[in-house]
């Protein structure tokens, strides 16, 4: 399989003025994506987890992008961490969710909400890749409603013990610490963030959930905490604001899982190019067919549409990092990063629909490339906020905080 990146991205990095050591970020990203492509295909294939991925992020310097220099990272800011991420998406949404998870929901949780001791303790790691994060919110009965999740906290002299289950959590069998999310025992009110050590006595993970319709490339799991210990150095920013942590770290994320779906309408772009203008039906090439064009334009047209939308959330979450007091830039940011991931998640998946049709038949094999971008980016339209919450969101962003409906 060769790699079929888009050349129009050397023109955006122009636009959008990166520097020369911003695009060695790009180029990274673009090797790994590269060294990536045949294990993520045979992986998905055989619908197993890919365990190269980690490696091969980590061989090009990928697994701290966002994190500062000071602590080992890259120091990128969010437009560029969403342009890396728009590259490895072109792989599939495999990559992008183990490193969205990662970076965005689990170092930048710890850098933006750590103490100094923390930063110091986990950040250099996470960089070097010896500390892998999941990011524990979503319980069997809170999804869509994380603030009704039941799993609960006790003091205990030098920390905290920690018991419940946590479900459908990316990275869970293989993370090396998880951001989770628990309230105080027996207390209705007030959730908090722990950075867990995954080692510690009493975490389990229950189930590694390979009966998924695709992103079989990416680790699900679901998972128990029974008394886990956590000392007292681990909480995540302070007590009883856990859901502000994990609704940052959320902000972020959705602009790495919009970033991905790019990737995602890239490569559908290409492959649909590639395929169309070799494969001949009623005696000339199938890209010759108007139908067919009506598809190629509607790929293109989304994903140009949706750049716009990914790097207009990044560069307004990068304009709120310089001036982290203004809370009407935060709220700019959140809106659109939620507008960022609702389109794009929608537009990759309906690309990926388009694509299959150009692929008739072959495009209904599992062995077709755009076959894999249907059943993997269908995922970006459920976790890290569904389609219907996204809507909620940036309805009553809009309309005011008194029609949030899901209040
Ligand atoms: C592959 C995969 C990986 C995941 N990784 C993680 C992870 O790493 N960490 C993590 O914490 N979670 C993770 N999740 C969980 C994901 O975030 C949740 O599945 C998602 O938030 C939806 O929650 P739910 O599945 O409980 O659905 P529900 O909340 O039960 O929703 C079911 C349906 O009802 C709709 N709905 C719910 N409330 C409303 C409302 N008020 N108004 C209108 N419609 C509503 C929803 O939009 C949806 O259509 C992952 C999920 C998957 C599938």
């Amino acid at each position: 399989m060769e790699p079929l990146f888009a050349s129009s991205m050397e023109e955006v990095n122009h636009l959008l003025g990166l520097k020369e050591d911003e695009v060695a970020i790009l180029e990274d990203a673009d090797a790994a994506a590269n060294e990536l492509l045949v294990s993520e295909f045979e992986k998905y294939v055989e619908r197993k987890y890919n365990p190269e991925i980690a490696g091969v992020l980590r061989r090009h310097n990928l697994m701290g992008v966002p994190i500062d220099e000071k602590y080992g990272g890259r120091g990128a800011r969010q437009l560029v961490e969403a342009l890396c991420l728009e590259r490895m998406g072109q792989t599939g949404m495999g990559i992008i969710t183990f490193a969205d998870v990662h970076l965005c929901l689990g170092s930048l949780a710890v850098q933006d909400w750590g103490t100094e001791e923390q930063k110091s303790r986990y950040l250099p790691r996470a960089a070097t890749g010896d500390v892998v994060f999941a990011y524990g919110l979503t319980e069997p009965e809170a999804g869509s409603d994380p603030a009704s999740l039941k799993t609960s906290y006790t003091k205990d002299g030098g920390g905290f013990r920690l018991s419940g289950s946590k479900y459908l959590i990316s990275n869970g069998s293989i993370a090396t610490n998880m951001i989770v999310f628990a309230r105080p025992a027996g207390d209705a009110k007030g959730v908090t963030a722990f950075i867990v050590d995954t080692k510690q006595k009493g975490f389990s993970v229950d189930m590694r959930l390979e009966e998924k319709i695709g992103l079989f490339t990416s680790d699900t799991s679901m998972l128990t905490l029974d008394d886990v210990f956590v000392g007292k150095d681990d909480l995540l920013g302070e007590e009883g604001r856990g859901l502000s942590v994990a609704y940052s770290a959320l902000l972020n994320g959705r602009i790495g899982i919009g970033s991905g779906c790019l990737g995602v309408m890239e490569d559908c772009l290409n492959q649909v190019k590639e395929r169309t203008t070799s494969r001949v039906q009623h005696g000339k090439e199938i890209a010759r067919h108007q139908l067919i064009q009506k598809h190629v334009a509607f790929i293109e047209s989304s994903l140009e549409a949706c750049r716009w939308l990914v790097y207009r959330a990044a560069l307004k979450k990068d304009e709120y990092e310089n001036d982290p007091k203004n809370l009407s830039l935060r709220a700019d940011a959140d809106r659109l990063s939620a507008v960022a991931k609702y389109m794009s998640s929608r537009c990759a998946f309906e690309s990926a629909d388009r694509a299959v049709q150009c692929f008739g038949g072959f495009g209904y094999s599992i062995m077709s490339p755009v076959a894999k971008h249907f059943l993997d980016s269908r995922v970006a339209r459920i976790y890290e906020g569904t389609d219907e919450i996204m809507e909620l969101k940036i309805a009553s962003s809009v309309l005011g905080k008194q029609y949030e409906a899901y209040r």
